[in-house]
């Protein structure tokens, strides 16, 4: 088996973490949105925390071991794809608890940016950024667990080793997905 030790990894630009608790603590939307630009393809992105009530959102759907330890994971920004002028992550489809979006989310706020798009990265997909968590969900990128196919993601990888984060988070108060808003 061909292990590759997580020092190794290659990212494209330091990413900064921060502690959603203190996101717009008073609001019931899932994301905040901090800036909005442009790639060299033109494509429109929204860089985004997860709010504090998004957040607590996020561990009431997290159901399985490997969902909550990532969880507890530090967050970091992230960025969606914006089109027509609307975000393209929506509440209502959080709501659903579809597990691939569950699996998604916790990689896009969680994970390591790669250099490099994974091949079925398209226009139609919501996350920049090329992330994953190398060695959780099949190392797959988030763009293809929100599409329900993380094993045919081409940065996935079965057999290296897990990236584990250190500085666990808190436990916060119980869900308040019911509550949230765009
Ligand atoms: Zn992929």
């Amino acid at each position: 088996m061909d292990l590759q030790p997580a020092c190794q990894l290659p990212t494209v630009a330091a990413q900064r973490s921060y502690d959603p608790a203190s996101v717009l603590p008073d609001s019931n939307k899932f994301l905040n949105h901090l800036v909005k630009f442009r790639d060299n393809n033109n494509r429109e992105y929204v860089r985004v925390q997860l709010t504090a009530a998004g957040n607590e959102a996020l561990r009431a759907l997290s159901h399985t071991p490997i969902q909550r330890e990532v969880w507890s994971w530090p967050c970091y920004e992230f960025t969606i794809r914006v089109t027509n002028n609307e975000p393209c992550v929506k509440v209502a489809q959080i709501k659903t608890a579809h597990p691939s979006y569950v699996n998604a989310l916790l990689t896009a706020s969680r994970g390591i940016q790669m250099p490099n798009p994974c091949e079925h990265s398209t226009n139609s997909l919501p996350f920049g950024g090329n992330v994953r968590l190398p060695g959780t969900f099949n190392g797959a990128c988030a763009n293809c667990q929100w599409r329900d196919n993380a094993s045919q993601c081409t940065l996935g990888n079965r057999h290296e080793r897990q990236y584990i984060s250190l500085n666990a988070g808190e436990i916060p108060e119980p869900s308040r997905v019911e509550t949230l808003v765009d």
